[in-house]
């Protein structure tokens, strides 16, 4: 059974960007200090969500403020049930945030997905650890992928991958650069250092 679960996490594993929900093209980590708002869902630990605003400020050098629990709503649920589409999600918190004109990070243990395409084959409601849009302000991860174990190190990774697609960076191919896209090849993203390569480093400075 462990087994099973294992080859299913490694074959699921997959990181998207998202059309942009702005029109400039390179994004910056600006000087004086951005805040970036975090917000979660009423069943996701809080515990969970102070650990990765510290790694979100850590990394971004950035300030991070939390924002009130949410409920996924209806509207963004797919057929399958227990299934949300993080298309609509992400377009639910451009309309619920709009007024925040800043990066905002919705952590969920929900089930989340999105159509996309592999291998040259379109994958309808295919699940993911997470969604960001490129560049924008809006990205959501989910923990429901991730098993028990180092829960914590994986969800870091992708909060500071989907991030980097906030920051307008697109996938990248260098080796360990955090902003590769796994294409259901699997990574232990636990393992992988929490960096960027130069190429993309250079576009966030
Ligand atoms: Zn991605
Ligand atoms: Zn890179």
């Amino acid at each position: 059974m462990r087994n099973l679960q294992k080859i299913v996490m490694v074959f699921a594993l997959a990181f998207c960007a998202f059309a942009g929900d702005s029109k400039t093209s390179k994004a910056k980590v600006t000087a004086a200090k951005e805040t970036i708002f975090v917000v979660y869902s009423s069943s996701f630990s809080p515990d969970m969500v102070m650990k990765m605003r510290k790694e979100i400020e850590q990394f971004y050098q950035v300030k991070t403020k939390t924002l009130p629990p949410v409920s996924l709503p209806k509207k963004t649920m797919t057929a399958i049930e227990g299934r949300y589409q993080a298309n609509r999600i992400l377009d639910w918190m451009k309309e619920k945030y709009r007024n925040k004109n800043a990066k905002v990070l919705l952590l969920t243990n929900a089930d989340i997905c999105t159509d996309r395409e592999l291998n040259g084959k379109v994958l309808r409601n295919y699940r993911i650890f997470g969604l960001g849009t490129r560049p924008g302000n809006f990205c959501v991860v989910t923990i429901s992928r991730f098993g028990n174990k180092k829960v914590e190190k994986k969800l870091a990774y992708v909060v500071l991958h989907e991030l980097g697609h906030n920051y307008g960076l697109e996938h990248c191919t260098t080796p360990h650069c955090m902003m590769k896209d796994a294409q259901g090849k699997g990574v232990n993203i636990e393992n992988e250092p929490k960096q960027f390569c130069k190429k993309c480093r250079k576009i966030l400075n």
